[in-house]
């Protein structure tokens, strides 16, 4: 059995760049959603016994359960994604998280130009990630649809952006690359991606 789990701050939280109608029917509506029908599809079966990312990661790969993987993966990446904001948040990063930037991705302008680039070049939904590759080195991932980086790749997952259109038109209708400024310039939660970074074993590769 899924929960749904609580939003980290209030629905209102992250206005005016994100307002609070937008929130409560992304989060009420549909991430909700996502959680009751992947509970409808598991309940009664082995997979009802399985915690979150054990059940996306068996599902990855059965062509058979692409609709509980899509319900599964978005119940996740919902949650992923909620923690990835925070209502100061935005600007540049600190710490361990922006050393790797400047290394990695060749310093913050690099990064932002390269992070908007990936979210407005996903076609149709999808999110844009900071995902540590599992060459050891930052990387901007997009993804389509439901696909997740937890999903069967070594790659994890520092922060992400939904660009589904129910994240952002409420607000910004069309206008993509103004949710993606907003998300940058004034809700990206590096903390989180610096807790994210430091909980990840040391590997061989990292360093
Ligand atoms: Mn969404």
């Amino acid at each position: 059995m899924l929960e749904l789990p609580p939003l980290p701050y209030e629905e209102d939280a992250l206005a005016p760049h994100i307002s609070a109608k937008t929130l409560s029917f992304h989060y009420r509506k549909h991430h909700k959603a996502y959680v009751d029908k992947a509970n409808k599809a598991i309940a009664g079966t082995e997979l009802d016994d399985l915690a979150l990312v054990p059940l996306i990661r068996k599902l990855a790969n059965d062509a058979t359960q692409q609709s509980l993987f899509n319900n599964a993966a978005q119940v996740w990446n919902h949650d992923f994604y909620w923690r990835s904001m925070t209502p100061k948040g935005g600007g540049r990063p600190k710490g361990h998280i922006a050393e790797r930037i400047d290394r990695d991705l060749g310093g913050y302008e690099k990064f932002r130009a390269r992070f908007t680039e990936t979210a407005l070049g996903q076609f149709g939904s999808g999110y844009c990630w900071l995902v540590l590759g599992a060459d050891g080195k930052l990387k901007i991932q997009g993804t389509t649809n439901a696909q997740t980086p937890i999903a069967g790749t070594r790659d994890v997952p520092l922060l992400t952006t939904d660009v589904w259109e129910h994240s952002y038109y409420l607000d910004y209708q069309h206008e993509r690359a103004a949710y993606i400024d907003a998300f940058l310039d004034n809700l990206i939660n590096w903390d989180f991606a610096e807790t994210n970074l430091a909980a990840i074993p040391q590997r061989e590769a990292i360093e």
